[in-house]
């Protein structure tokens, strides 16, 4: 259906590659800051993107980089880590595009720590394994 968005070839977020998924969440240098200043914060190792391996599929990736324990609460914590971080990205590609806008990846990162923190506070318990907890308790 032709909504006459602006057709952005390039990755928003890098302005070097062509945008995929694949490089929009795995690749990006832009996007591997992000997952790494979120991994020297967490205790989740699998964040680490110079330790990923290449994946074929966002599907792939994300087993990957969470793990397949789906008993542990370290892996639910993580997993919800993991979908945090990617829609921030997401959202971050889309404030360019749609409202040519820019965050800095240090305050991306920094709201990633806040809306965890949120979320652990909400009772996310899981999450609060892997992560700091709020100031204020
Ligand atoms: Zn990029």
């Amino acid at each position: 259906m032709l909504r006459e968005w602006p057709n952005c070839y390039f990755c928003q977020l890098c302005l070097r590659n062509l945008e995929t998924g694949l490089h929009l969440f795995t690749v990006c240098p832009v996007s591997c800051i992000i997952w790494a200043s979120i991994r020297a914060w967490s205790h989740c190792p699998g964040m680490n993107p110079a330790n990923w391996e290449t994946a074929s599929d966002l599907s792939t990736w994300f087993f990957n980089l969470v793990g397949n324990s789906t008993s542990t609460a370290e892996a639910k914590g993580a997993r919800s880590l993991a979908i945090l971080v990617a829609w921030s990205i997401w959202c971050e590609r889309n404030r360019r595009i749609f409202y040519d806008a820019v965050k800095t990846t240090t305050r991306i990162v920094e709201e990633i720590k806040e809306n965890a923190r949120l979320w652990v506070s909400a009772g996310a318990k899981h999450l609060a394994t892997i992560v700091d907890r709020p100031s204020s308790e």
